[in-house]
């Protein structure tokens, strides 16, 4: 610790505030994020060991840069990042910024050329939502929060459904599946691009899991055997957990309602019911969306803070 120099607290996280700090060696300021056991007797905490180990070797201009790691004397991990400026929730709260078109396309490059990064890694991020997407001062989004990300591998590797914040989280994982892949990020990449277009989270359901299901239904309408033949054998399609027939939202252009076709078209690719059938991202990447006009706003030019 005697390394750094506590400036300021920057937000509190699940494992504490996290801190801005000066590295005095070299006067860079980072964030701190220290990371305590419940006890001493469970030795280094499991989440910090996740990060550290797939961040460490983990180099992308949109992925957040992990520094250097230490140990406290009270057995805490502090690891330690470059520092961003602010986040995508944070921007999209803030009502005296305007998102544009041209801004949202390059929000969502950016997201997607990190997030086909990690999938080309085989790690799963299974935490996509706006407030781990940071911004440095430049404008650089920098995907961070790699707590709960994992390895995943072909044939699929078994996973805890219990993953990704709730109006995020894909239907596979919300029916209780524990073999899923990089499709269930794509639903989080859906959930922010709609976010950033309707300037408020898409699919909020009311705190469970039921809940956030019934909502995706009413949009989407309820999984069948033509748009989702394999869902019957997840969790709680097997417990005889069932919805009433519901088709899906015929407004979905409506709900959009100043988004051009293009942009709707990639939305649909992403959000859609059967994990088997969603775009990559690296299909996403080549939708015509990104070649077509508008162009997506310099990073530079990018609305950070309001006055
Ligand atoms: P976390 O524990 O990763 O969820 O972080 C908690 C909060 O700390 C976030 O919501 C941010 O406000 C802030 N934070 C985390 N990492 C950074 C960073 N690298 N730069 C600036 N702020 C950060």
């Amino acid at each position: 610790m005697e390394k750094y120099e506590v400036i300021k607290a920057l937000g509190q996280g699940t494992w504490g505030v996290v801190h801005m700090a000066k590295q005095k060696a070299t006067g860079r300021l980072v964030a701190l994020k220290k990371i305590k056991s419940e006890r001493l007797e469970e030795g280094i905490n499991f989440t910090a060991i996740r990060e550290i180990k797939l961040l460490r070797e983990f180099k992308h201009p949109n992925i957040i840069e992990l520094v250097d790691v230490f140990t406290t004397m009270d057995f805490a991990v502090c690891l330690v990042y470059e520092v961003a400026e602010t986040d995508l929730s944070k921007i999209l709260k803030d009502r005296a910024i305007s998102i544009s078109l041209a801004d949202t396309k390059q929000h969502m490059s950016t997201l997607l050329c990190a997030i086909s990064a990690c999938h080309d890694r085989w790690i799963l991020h299974r935490d996509l939502k706006p407030d781990n997407c940071l911004f440095l001062k430049d404008g650089t989004m920098k995907l961070a929060d790699f707590g709960l990300a994992r390895m995943y591998g072909t044939p699929k590797t078994r996973l805890s459904p219990q993953a990704i914040t709730l109006w995020y989280k894909p239907p596979e994982l919300l029916l209780g599946a524990s073999e899923y892949g990089s499709a269930a990020d794509i639903w989080s990449v859906g959930c922010i691009f709609a976010e950033l277009l309707l300037r408020r989270p898409f699919l909020q359901g009311n705190q469970t899991d039921i809940s956030q299901l019934d909502t995706i239904f009413q949009v989407f309408g309820t999984p069948n055997e033509s748009n989702w033949p394999d869902h019957g054998a997840l969790p709680l399609c097997t417990r005889g957990l069932e919805w009433d027939d519901c088709p899906p939202t015929h407004q979905f252009d409506e709900i959009f309602i100043a988004a051009p076709q293009d942009c709707i078209s990639l939305l649909r690719s992403m959000l859609v019911l059967d994990p088997n059938k969603r775009f990559t991202a690296c299909q996403c990447l080549s939708h015509p969306y990104f070649a077509n006009d508008p162009a997506p706003t310099p990073k530079e030019k990018l609305v950070l803070f309001s006055d």
